[in-house]
């Protein structure tokens, strides 16, 4: 998500007004220090509980960094939040905004790390948008980027994480003029190949060059076989139903509710997520035959659907 960061982003705390994009680049925690080294059982919990198959080489799977960057229930010693961080925070409760939702996670993986190795950590407050109204509130994003670290100060990975610090809405939201877009998909280094395809009107699956398994949605790497070398087969676009729910609770306003949403499993074998159309939402079953279709949202999203004979 891109946001111009350019304009002044005024709060009004009291008689004061102040500008909170002072506080980008600051420290928001320093010296943080892995509170356990990377080791196997917590490596096979993390495993058991996600579903993820154990790496066959020991190593932790990349998408547990922040795990070795938790306190648990006990919680760090020596390390916190900077003061900075504490500050804006504060500037942001004294002008109202009191509540707080997580919006959103993007990590890098730099390297995977092995057992035995202790981690250290900090990060900078990255961005500080302006003023914003969501169906929750008027409030401001808080992005914040971890920097994850080896022994040695070698950069193993990055936790970028956003907050909405809010002022809860009171009774009802204005009144939308003209109807929302749809959320935009989260596209990054490793599943841009996806979205170019869809835009192209195809929905190319992973192949890893490795041992030949399918995968989507994409990774940086197969989870069986361990190798990072992949290319794609283009979906022929017949698929079934595997599972669905319908949507009727809460109302996004890019959508009509109820609709239907499957989880669709293609002939190749793979599963993949899209609105089920051309068929009532109440007739939609499990099993039943779907054809991968393109809808375009607007001017600048695509994304894949499924009709269904109805
Ligand atoms: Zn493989």
């Amino acid at each position: 998500m891109q946001r111009d960061f350019r304009e002044v982003i005024p709060v009004q705390t009291g008689t004061q007004s102040i500008d909170l994009r002072v506080y980008e680049g600051r420290a928001a925690a320093v010296g943080g220090v892995g509170k356990d080294p990377v080791n196997g059982p917590m490596i096979r919990h993390w495993c058991e509980a996600m579903g993820h198959p154990v790496p066959v080489d020991g190593s932790a799977p990349a998408a547990m960094l922040q795990v070795w960057t938790m306190g648990g229930l006990s919680g760090h010693t020596g390390m916190g939040r900077s003061a900075a961080y504490e500050e804006l925070l504060g500037k942001l409760d004294a002008a109202g905004c009191t509540s707080v939702v997580a919006t959103d996670c993007e990590q890098e993986y730099v390297r995977p790390l092995r057992p035995g190795e202790r981690i250290t950590f900090d990060a900078v407050i990255e961005s500080v948008s302006g003023s914003k109204t969501t169906k929750l509130g008027t409030g401001h994003f808080v992005t914040t980027r971890m920097e994850v670290r080896a022994e040695g100060g070698e950069l193993v990975g990055t936790h970028r994480f956003r907050i909405l610090k809010y002022a809860p809405a009171q009774g009802k939201a204005p009144k939308q003029t003209a109807r929302p877009r749809r959320p935009r998909p989260v596209v990054n280094r490793d599943n841009a190949g996806y979205w170019e395809g869809i835009r192209e009107r195809r929905l190319l699956i992973q192949r890893c060059a490795g041992c030949g398994a399918l995968r989507l949605p994409w990774l940086p790497g197969c989870d069986g076989c361990g190798s990072a070398d992949w290319d794609t087969v283009r979906a022929g676009g017949d698929g079934v139903v595997f599972s669905y729910v319908v949507m009727h609770h809460p109302p996004f306003p890019a959508f009509d509710p109820p609709y239907a949403v499957a989880l669709v499993e293609l002939a190749e074998g793979v599963r993949v997520l899209g609105d089920v159309v051309g068929v009532p939402y109440d007739k939609v079953r499990i099993g039943m035959p779907v054809r991968l279709e393109f809808l375009d949202a607007d001017d600048e999203l695509t994304v894949p659907v499924f009709r269904g004979e109805g």
